[in-house]
Formats: C-alpha cells, sequence, structure tokens
C-alpha cells in the first residue's frame, strides 16, 4: 500500500442504521478500492463515551457491524484474526464502553471477533525519528502495533480542541490514559500528526448517518445520512473537512501530516467516487457548527466566568486549544445532561486558564478556580495578596516510561483533598497538564453540589462491574509480565516501510 499515492475517496447515501445496508455500502466500498483483509485485522471505532446520555459520541454499533460483516464477506481466507479495539475516554474502563455502546453484544452476535481493551493490553514503544517529533518515543497498545491491516471507522463530528474529529483524530484513543494524557495540551494537533506515525489504515469508513456537531462528548445530532470511505487518511479528512466547509489546511494535524507526506489534501489529486457528489454533501451539511469556541466566550451568560491567558511556549499560540479550557467546557455539558439543573446550581465561580494578567473580577464569597500547571496570576483577592505561580514541566521531564494515570476513584479523592484544603481561601488551584474532563466534572460537582454522574444510579453498578474488571485484568498483567514491551526498531517505521509516508510530487 502506498498512502500518499492516488487516494480515493467514496461517498455515500445511507439513510438509516440498517445493518444490510451498512454491509452492502462498505463490501462495495471496499471492492472499489480492491481491499481484502490479511492477517490481524483490527477494527477500531470511536468509542469515547457511550450509554443512554451519549448516543451521538460513538461509532453506533449497527454500523461496526456492517463493517465486521463486509470485511468476512470480501475475506478470501488470508484473515487470520478480526478484533476490534478501543481506549474510550473520560477515565472510564473501556469495558463500559463496549457495553454501554452496543459494541459487545453486536461482537458477540457476528461471532468470530475478538474485543481489545487497550487500557488492559501491553504496551509496545514505537520510536520516532521524523523532523519536529514532540518526543523521540511513545506507546500503543500490542494489537495497534502489531495489526496487518488496520480499519478505522470513526465518528463524524466537531471537536472542541481540534475543531474535527475524522479519521486521524481518532488515534488518540490508540493510547491508555498514561500515555493519551502526554502532550494533551497546547500542542494536541502535533500529538495527532505523531502519532500517524504508529500506524496508517488500509481502509477508513466514518459513521456520518447522524453526525455530531458542535462538540464532542455531548454533540447535537446532524443527519448527514452519509458513510464516507477511504484508503489514505489525509485525503479522507480533507474531504470530509470540505463537506463541512472547513478549509482542512486549517486544521493543524491535518496540514502537519500533508506536510510530512501522508497523503495530500488537494481536492484535484483526490479520487472521489459515490452516488453523492460532493456538492450535495456540502448541501447536506450546511450549517453543521464546529465546536470552537474559546473558553470565555462559552461561558458567558452563565454562573461561570472564564479567563484565559496563554499557555506556556508562548510564541506557538496565545491559547491551549488541546488542554485544559477545552476540558471544562466538554465537562459542562456532562454536567447538565446529568442535571439540568446544572447552571442554577452552580454558584458564581471564576476559572482561570494559563498566564492570566488581567482583573478577576470576583466578589466576596465567589470561588476562583486556577486550572492546570501553567496558570499564574498575582492580584488581590478578598483583600488578600494571591500569587499562583506556574508549576508547568517541560514536557522533555515526562518520560512515557514513567508515565501513570488515576482512575476515577483516585481522582474523586484527590480533587476532594484540593478543595478541603483551600475550603476557607478565596481560591483552589488543580494541578495537572492537562486536568482532565473527569477532574473537572469532579471538582465542579463538588463546588456547586451537583449530581456526580460517576456515581449515577443508571450507571453505576455496570461502572463498577467494568472497573473491577478492569483492575482484575491489569493486576494479573502486572503479575505474569511486564505491562511494557520494548519493541526495539519501530515496529511500523522499520518494520513496515510500505507504511511511512512517501514525499509529494
Ligand atoms: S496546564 Fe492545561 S492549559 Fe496549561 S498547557 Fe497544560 S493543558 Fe494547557
Amino acid at each position: 500500500m502506498k498512502p500518499a499515492e492516488n487516494p480515493r475517496v467514496i461517498i455515500r447515501h445511507c439513510d438509516d442504521y440498517d445493518v444490510e445496508k451498512i454491509r452492502t455500502i462498505v463490501r462495495e466500498g471496499l471492492n472499489e478500492l480492491g481491499l481484502k483483509p490479511f492477517g490481524r485485522t483490527l477494527v477500531k471505532p470511536n468509542l469515547v463515551a457511550a450509554g443512554e446520555l451519549f448516543p451521538n459520541a460513538h461509532t453506533r454499533p449497527e454500523f461496526g457491524e456492517g463493517v465486521l460483516r463486509a470485511l468476512k464477506d470480501v475475506d478470501d481466507g488470508k484473515m487470520t484474526e478480526l478484533l476490534v479495539g478501543e481506549r474510550c475516554g473520560i477515565t472510564i474502563p473501556t469495558r463500559m464502553a463496549f457495553a454501554e455502546s452496543g459494541f459487545d453484544a453486536m461482537i458477540s452476535k457476528v461471532g468470530g471477533v475478538k474485543r481489545s481493551y487497550f487500557d488492559e493490553e501491553t504496551q509496545v514503544e514505537v520510536r520516532y525519528t521524523h523532523e519536529g517529533r514532540l518526543r523521540d518515543y511513545v506507546f500503543t497498545p500490542e494489537p495497534v502495533a502489531r495489526a496487518d491491516f488496520f480499519v478505522n471507522i470513526p465518528k463524524f463530528k466537531s471537536h472542541p480542541w481540534t475543531t474535527v474529529t475524522f479519521s486521524m483524530k481518532n488515534y488518540i484513543g490508540i493510547q491508555d490514559d498514561r500515555h493519551r494524557l502526554i502532550d494533551h495540551d497546547h500542542r494536541l494537533n502535533e500529538k495527532v500528526a505523531d502519532l500517524q506515525y504508529i500506524i496508517q489504515p488500509r481502509f477508513i469508513a466514518i459513521d456520518g448517518i447522524v453526525a455530531g456537531e458542535g462538540r464532542m462528548l455531548t454533540p447535537k445530532p446532524f443527519p448527514l445520512k452519509l458513510i464516507v470511505m477511504g484508503d489514505n487518511q489525509v485525503a479522507f479528512d480533507a474531504v470530509c473537512c470540505h463537506i463541512i466547509g472547513v478549509d482542512p489546511r486549517e486544521v493543524e494535524h491535518i496540514r502537519l501530516a500533508e506536510e510530512r507526506g501522508f497523503g495530500t489534501t488537494d481536492l484535484s489529486r483526490i479520487q472521489i467516487t459515490g452516488d453523492v457528489s460532493l456538492h450535495d454533501a456540502q448541501k447536506r451539511a450546511k450549517g453543521f457548527q464546529v465546536g470552537l469556541v474559546r473558553v470565555e466566550k462559552y461561558f458567558e451568560g452563565t454562573h461561570i466566568t472564564a479567563y484565559a491567558g496563554p499557555p506556556p511556549e508562548r510564541e506557538r499560540t496565545d491559547y491551549c486549544w488541546g488542554g485544559c479550557p477545552g476540558a471544562i467546557e466538554e465537562a459542562i455539558e456532562i454536567l447538565r445532561l446529568f442535571d439540568e439543573q446544572t447552571d442554577e446550581k452552580l454558584p458564581r465561580l471564576h476559572v482561570v486558564f494559563g498566564a492570566y494578567e488581567g482583573k478577576i473580577d470576583a466578589k466576596p464569597g465567589e470561588k476562583v478556580v486556577f486550572i492546570g500547571d501553567c496558570a499564574t496570576w498575582k492580584g488581590d483577592l478578598g483583600g488578600q495578596l494571591v500569587q499562583i505561580e506556574n508549576r508547568y514541566q517541560n514536557r522533555d521531564t515526562r518520560d512515557p516510561y514513567h508515565a501513570s494515570a488515576d482512575d476515577i476513584y483516585k481522582k474523586m479523592l484527590h480533587i476532594r483533598k484540593a478543595l478541603s484544603k483551600s475550603a476557607a481561601d478565596p481560591y483552589v488551584r488543580l494541578e495537572g497538564c492537562p486536568v482532565s474532563v473527569a477532574e473537572q466534572v469532579l471538582a465542579l460537582v463538588s463546588l456547586g453540589h451537583l449530581k456526580n454522574p460517576y456515581l449515577d444510579p443508571r450507571a453505576v453498578l455496570i461502572f463498577n462491574k467494568a472497573y473491577a474488571g478492569w483492575r482484575a485484568s491489569t493486576a494479573f498483567h502486572r503479575m505474569t509480565g511486564h505491562p511494557y514491551q520494548k519493541a526495539g526498531p519501530a515496529p511500523r517505521g522499520d518494520a513496515r516501510p510500505e507504511m511511512q509516508p512517501k514525499p509529494e510530487g
């Protein structure tokens, strides 16, 4: 496969989640692209959040079923293994996302398909050698590093940190939490572009039947009625961007991948086929909202006033699009789902990000929350001189070998401790880079005496079952071998030269 050359994208109409319809469309797509699975075939959906309150956040199981059945249809005996793998988001065990999304039941129904919870797998080191990389090595779950035929099946959505989440951004789920949160900051787009060196998909099919607009975890449903398929990730994302009227070169991770030779965004060099023209797809997507809204604007008219200064490396950007500010936007939306009274219940709060230098308009009794290691500020709060120091540690000091991530119960303890320590103060500081969506949910729950979504009676049983399963599995892993595996030469880069990007032209 030569990922950068002669890219093809197929746009097909599909008006509902009928499995047989999806199967036929995907089978025809695979045939048109001349693709047949072989060896270890790994299918990667987007299951970032699932359950009855997150119906539009994830790739639908009917879509997954259509893809799995189509892969089986075109297999001519060379596929040795078929598995579905993912690491979901917001500190939920992936087992729960599989169960809640319906993927678990679907996989059992299809038969002959394995599950891979990436947060329970051995993590394999992959070396980077390309220019402009954020670090020299990262980790990815073993099934990703060893896949022969990688199939990416994202959800068509906008994203508050990276404008869109199509095929390339779906790669944030090919790392477990320890490694996913490293560089998940103002350089998130570079991280996503770097992840492209781990593996390239042979086939991509996006669930755009009901797309998600505005946000990432709690998007509004947008009936686009499309399945888009392709064999090159940059070209694929470029076409999806054009469908919603976004210039793909303005999306940093897509532009970087193009500059590094992974493919083209130039429509004149992409062969677009299917029963829906790009023009007609654009007409369907008219009015589709993307999610890039600064935090100050996002909270206008609510009990929260947000202030944002630049993150570290201010020569690169004046706003941390990939970290803490975007996380609080997702956090508040989750809370609104679980409790309609969220906005009324929240007391007046002030949240501060980055090196903010302006005034904080906090009245007596109003709490100021400094969020993130890079938060700095100096001034008067309630008659007290407050100086918040920068605790940001350069990324070079964060070694993926020593990365750790707390589970949700540890996060609850940490947040509770931080808030109770500062109960008498006019301000509190939440440390981390980033302070995750889950931690910001927990902080707002405590500050506003809101319903804790992680203890919601509708999900607590299934959560604890998944949590116990995850704990048992990872403990077994630790007892039976090292959870990390050093792969020597990059498993993809050196072993599979044909997967490396080819220079353009
Ligand atoms: S601490 Fe938060 S706001 Fe600051 S750089 Fe890290 S992720 Fe961005």
